[in-house]
């Protein structure tokens, strides 16, 4: 069990990547506690998935864009748990339009929701960790934050400023035994691609060697790996889940 008597917390945790971390380092022995927007059902099936793994699980709804919500989640997780070790920043949504087309709304809920949400969360969970002197940071950033991709230049930057942030944060706690890491994906099967037409999800399949895409629980292994005591040596890293779609 790599995670036995760890304590981890998942944003998102409710559909698509976010839950199958959640379950996988439930699987590995990890108590998790798991955020959520809206959907209320999705996060209860997933705590009770947990629950049935027989490890303990701690369910909010807690948008990460929101300082009090963020810090309340931080505060509560705490009070049942008594540490945060892994802290998972997955939430995340996608507003895809031309910049043209962007409206000001648009740009600032991708970037609210997935960099100051990773902000947000981070900033709340560090005095823990600088404290046990452990932590886990691992934030889900995506390919399209470092090649780019059209229809999304408010997504595009903020998965790239998780990057500058991860690295950051990896310089400012590395002395702690803490680490920061990314992971990026690249086309997973998830909800968040339930906008997309059919040919720009053909598109995008042609540019993975793999010749097909991803499965949630393919990320959750990448971001498991990099939550592990054998990372310890890791920090400040991209690594990409992508079928091979982003080389070098
Ligand atoms: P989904 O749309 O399937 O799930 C998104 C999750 O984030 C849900 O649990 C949702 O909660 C939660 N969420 C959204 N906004 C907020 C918020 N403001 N506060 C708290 N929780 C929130 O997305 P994916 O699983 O596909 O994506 C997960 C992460 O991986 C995202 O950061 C995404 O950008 C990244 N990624 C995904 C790729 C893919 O191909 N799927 C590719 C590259 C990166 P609720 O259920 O309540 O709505």
């Amino acid at each position: 069990m790599q995670f036995e008597g760890r304590v981890a917390l998942v944003t998102g945790g409710s559909r698509g990547i976010g839950r199958a971390v959640a379950e996988r380092l439930a699987a590995g022995g990890a108590d998790v506690a798991l955020s959520y927007r809206s959907n209320a059902e999705a996060a209860a099936e997933v705590a009770a998935a947990i629950e049935r793994q027989g490890r303990r699980v701690h369910v909010a709804q807690s948008d990460v864009s929101q300082l009090q919500q963020v810090e309340a989640l931080v505060r509560q997780t705490l009070e049942a748990f008594g540490r945060i070790d892994i802290l998972v920043n997955n939430a995340g949504i996608t507003r895809d339009t031309l910049l043209l087309r962007m409206s000001e709304q648009d740009w600032d809920a991708v970037l609210e929701t997935n960099l100051k949400g990773t902000y947000l969360c981070t900033k709340a969970v560090l005095r823990s960790m600088i404290r046990q002197r452990y932590g886990r940071i691992v934030n889900l950033s995506s390919v399209s934050g470092i090649v780019g991709n059209a229809g999304q230049a408010n997504y595009a930057a903020s998965k790239a400023g998780l990057i500058g942030f991860t690295r950051a944060v990896a310089r400012e706690v590395a002395s702690r035994g803490i680490t920061a890491n990314a992971v990026a994906p690249g086309y997973i099967h998830t909800d968040i691609w339930a906008p997309v037409g059919e040919t720009a999800r053909q598109k995008m399949l042609e540019l993975i060697p793999l010749g097909r895409t991803g499965t949630p629980a393919e990320v959750a292994e990448a971001v498991a790996f990099l939550a592990t005591d054998a990372a310890a040596y890791i920090t400040g890293q991209v690594l990409n889940v992508d079928g091979g779609m982003v080389m070098g």
